[in-house]
């Protein structure tokens, strides 16, 4: 039986980099993701994607978003 997983997704329906950050169009999540497995791989004013397998789980992604639109994921 595999061990129990979490990691964090994003909620693609609340997310809105033109909204959380309209200057910059910046990712606040991706930045405060100190293990850089979650980047705006397209550019600014893109949502951004998680590498999941390699998440730590430390959930600074989910703390640092203002629309609360990343969650934990449970997978068992
Ligand atoms: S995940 Fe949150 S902080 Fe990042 S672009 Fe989306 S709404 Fe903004
Ligand atoms: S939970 Fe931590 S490691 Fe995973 S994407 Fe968020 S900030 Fe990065």
């Amino acid at each position: 039986m595999q061990p129990k997983k979490f990691f964090a997704m994003v909620n693609y329906e609340k997310c809105r980099p033109e909204d959380c950050d309209p200057e910059r169009g910046c990712c606040t999540s991706a930045s405060a993701c100190t293990h850089k497995v979650m980047k705006q791989i397209d550019g600014l004013f893109e949502q951004p994607m998680i590498f999941q397998d390699m998440c730590m789980g430390c959930w600074d992604c989910i703390a640092a978003c203002p629309l609360e639109a990343v969650y934990i994921r449970h997978v068992t």
